[in-house]
């Protein structure tokens, strides 16, 4: 038996999207830059996958911009934003990567959230003035879960810095959360495909009209100008069949889910001496289990759960041979013991009871074997 419980990382792919995608890949192989027929059909694909995408994120079609990665599109929003308006970019310290070093390269600064995870914004509101010209906070995190208060981040931006732009980086928030109403205060808008049953290699970033960006690859300017290298047609066809599948069942996969994920975590904490769930649950997606247990090192229990069948992560990282405790969790101050014991059971649509019912036998068994030494 296997457990696959590390959707945060990547998903299986939705059928839907697999056969969306299977003829561009094959007779359909047109480039739709071209003016021939061949070609035409691919661009039309494109087209009707913008729309589809648009309505799922709450945009219009000529909104949409199609990139390679939620990690492009992160990096456009922040870097191409910064690169017109100039000025000063503050994101949350628990950005991922993909905003937080694009922030750095920008030479901006973090906002600092609670130890609940939860941005906190009257020290958001003390780094804003008005010189601030690029915003990033996230709809959800990928390590805790825990889902941020857009529209009261986005009322203390344009309080304080009238003329900044708002990036969310919806990426972890898709499967779970109506991003077309939650992130409608935002400028701009990440999401990536292979994070709710999408391809792997693309992702979308939502311009709304009037917002000024330069690009970040530079070359034919495909899309819309604002990216250039060929389109992924294939795999922009699979993201708008997985949106269109997301947002029809992410009401009940969220209900389905977001129950096996409190057994999960209920049964872990009561089973585990010395277990704490990190961070708010009530605050967070559906799908995320984020646990820390004292006396164990993250890595040894993935090696061990790995062995029992089970895929999960941890909130540390081994950076130039020493263990670190992510940023996420150093940010929601988590003591370092504590962070280097914890472990990401992430759930989604493939999720069974099954897989559940292993987790609540193996991870017990292994956390007990690692304090046995
Ligand atoms: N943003 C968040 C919150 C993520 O979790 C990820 C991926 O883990 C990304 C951005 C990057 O997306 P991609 O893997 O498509 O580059």
């Amino acid at each position: 038996m296997a457990a696959y419980l590390d959707n945060a990382a990547t998903t299986p792919m939705r059928p839907e999207a697999v056969e969306a995608m299977l003829p561009f890949l094959t007779e359909r192989f047109g480039n739709p830059s071209g003016s021939h027929a061949t070609a035409r059909e691919a661009k039309k694909a494109i087209e009707e996958a913008r729309e589809i995408v648009a309505a799922g994120l709450g945009a219009r079609p000529q909104e949409v911009v199609f990139t390679g990665s939620g990690t492009e599109a992160d990096n456009l929003a922040v870097l191409g934003a910064h690169a017109v308006a100039g000025g000063r970019v503050v994101c949350s310290a628990i950005e991922h990567h993909a905003v937080l070093h694009a922030t750095q390269v920008a030479g901006g600064v973090t906002a600092p959230v609670g130890a609940d995870g939860v941005i906190d914004l009257d020290r958001l509101a003390g780094l804003l003035d008005a010189d601030v010209t690029v915003v990033s906070v996230m709809l959800a995190n990928n390590e805790v879960g825990t889902i941020q208060p857009l529209a009261d981040v986005a009322a203390v931006v344009r309080e304080r810095s009238p003329r900044a732009l708002l990036h969310t980086d919806a990426v972890q928030a898709f499967p779970w959360v109506d991003v077309a109403e939650l992130a409608a205060p935002a400028d701009l808008v990440a999401i990536s495909g292979h994070k709710f049953g999408g391809p792997k290699g693309v992702g979308a970033l939502v311009v709304r009209d009037g917002v000024a960006l330069r690009p970040i690859v530079h070359g034919g300017g495909q899309e819309r100008d604002l990216r250039s290298g060929p389109h992924n047609v294939a795999g922009i066809v699979a993201l708008a069949a997985a949106v269109r599948a997301t947002v029809d069942r992410r009401a009940a996969e969220v209900e389905r889910i977001g129950a096996l994920r409190d057994r999960l975590a209920d049964g872990l904490l009561a089973s585990v001496p010395d277990s704490i769930e990190t961070g708010d649950r009530s605050r967070k997606i559906a799908g995320n289990c984020h646990l820390s247990f004292g006396g164990v090192e993250s890595e040894a229990l993935l090696v061990l759960l790995d062995g029992a069948g089970i895929a999960a992560s941890a909130g540390s990282a081994c950076t130039s041979g020493a263990i670190e405790a992510s940023h996420v969790l150093v940010a929601m101050g988590v003591p370092a013991a504590r962070a280097l014991g914890s472990l990401r059971l992430s759930l989604g649509p493939t999720t069974t009871d099954a897989d559940v019912d292993l987790a609540l036998d193996a991870v017990p068994a292994a956390v007990a074997r690692l304090r046995e030494g």
